[in-house]
């Protein structure tokens, strides 16, 4: 039994959705349905959930496009019931209901109420099965408990993602992109074959598309994997769509809706990509760091250092991306959005908790993770990628390399960013060993 999530493209318009219900039709596995609000059908066109959320801060005025949006889908989707009294009563809800999560989750529901329509499909409300506690905390355990027991004997239902209720009954929204959270409940109560999770790209790339052309896609990787490229900026799915599923084992396929025969990209848990076959799976990377540099003499041998330049930021209320270190020196890597505009107080303070003989802010910097799980029994790894920024002339500011040897990250200065992503990226993909 699969589960599948399409998100906000695959249900933008009435040809996109003709698509998914062809996708549904095609396979009879395919039996719990979640789906995301209609999404964007060219650049400059807005998403539903913006579309509501603007609606409600702007004291819900206009419910003109919302309603256009919705009544041409279900025109193009040839559905003879009148969906304009639907419309018109979810209007009125968000008005009465005068809150900002309802007004956004209803774009999930009137998606999910449409698809059910035209699949003949059960429409099931996300309220009563995604549970969040009085502070708007997923309680996982419960919502499983709840999904397990109300789909026992549904033979294809459609959900709305995005959203679930707090205990006072009042909906509550997951973060942006919180639909892929659904799906992937969904499948774990359900004991799922699979989590298909359905968009608008073949799957997920090696590299970004905006700085490598025509990255390859990648065929399979690791949870590990999936979880350090994301961090470190691959967008695909939400990431914290990944822990229903992990460590059950429940494979995610992230699959196009527009050329459906493409096998997509698997995600699993344990992914053996025969040695010789590949190094790094993925490059993802992000700009705006700055690392402060903290030299002092004898630093290793003083009980308590780190202790310290921790605390400091902890008082700061910083919290810190990296800590690299040397002999006698510690560097800690901070997110620019994190830190104050005047960098003096905080340094001032480090000065005064360590006493360093020299402490050096560094700003404009870069991180790019460089990520594979057959890196660990691959010697020679840090040497190509070493080579390769090398032969750019590119300047490795830091190197941290987790303990899971699946991933090394650099920091290089941002102006060399992109060139470094490439070098990095033609670096492995060039090698003839690859
Ligand atoms: N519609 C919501 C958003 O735009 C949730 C989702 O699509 O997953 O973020």
């Amino acid at each position: 039994m699969k589960v599948c999530k399409f998100g906000g493209t695959s249900m933008a318009d009435s040809d996109a959705i003709e698509a998914v219900v062809k996708i549904i039709n095609d396979d009879s596995s395919r039996r719990f349905i979640v789906v995301s609000a209609p999404g964007k059908r060219f650049r400059s066109d807005t998403k539903i959930t913006d579309a509501l959320y603007n609606y409600f801060a702007t004291g819900c005025e206009n419910f003109d496009f919302i309603k256009n949006r919705f009544s041409e889908i279900a025109e193009g989707l040839g559905l003879g019931e009148d969906v304009s009294a639907l419309l018109d009563g979810v209007k009125d809800d968000i008005k009465r209901n005068g809150y900002k999560d309802f007004a956004a989750s209803r774009g999930e529901y009137l998606s999910a109420r449409l698809l059910a329509s035209k699949l003949g499909a059960e429409f099931i409300d996300a309220d009563a099965l995604i549970r969040f506690d009085g502070d708007g905390n997923l309680l996982l355990d419960e919502s499983l408990a709840i999904i397990k027991n109300r789909l026992k004997g549904v033979r294809v239902a459609v959900l709305p993602g995005f959203y679930g209720s707090m205990p006072d009954g009042r909906i509550k929204t997951f973060s942006r992109g919180g639909s892929d959270i659904t799906g992937a409940i969904v499948a774990r109560a359900v004991g799922a074959s699979v989590y298909e999770n359905w968009t608008d790209v073949d799957g997920f790339l090696a590299a970004d598309p905006r700085i490598v052309r025509n990255p390859d896609i990648i065929e399979c990787l690791n949870f590990g994997e999936l979880r350090e490229l994301a961090y470190m900026g691959a967008e695909v799915l939400h990431p914290e769509s990944i822990y229903p599923v992990r460590h059950v084992g429940i494979p995610i396929n992230i699959k196009n809706t527009f050329n459906p025969s493409h096998p997509g990209t698997m995600i699993v848990a344990d992914c053996k990509v025969p040695m010789g076959k590949r190094t790094v799976t993925g490059i993802a990377g992000k700009k705006g760091f700055t690392i402060i540099n903290i030299e002092k003499d004898m630093m290793n041998g003083e009980i308590g250092f780190g202790r310290r330049a921790l605390q400091v930021l902890e008082e700061e209320n910083i919290s810190f991306e990296h800590m690299p270190s040397g002999i006698d020196t510690l560097s800690v890597v901070l997110r620019d959005e994190y830190l104050p505009k005047n960098l003096t107080h905080l340094v001032s303070r480090l000065e005064d908790a360590l006493k360093p003989d020299k402490i050096e802010v560094h700003s404009g910097l870069s991180l790019i993770a460089t990520v594979g799980h057959n890196m660990a029994a691959r010697q020679g790894t840090a040497a190509r990628l070493f080579k390769a920024l090398g032969d750019s002339n590119i300047n490795v500011r830091m190197i941290d390399q987790g303990s899971s040897e699946m991933n090394i990250i650099v920091g290089v200065d941002t102006f060399d960013y992109e060139k470094a992503i490439n070098a990095i990226y033609y670096g492995f993909k060039n090698c003839p060993e690859e």
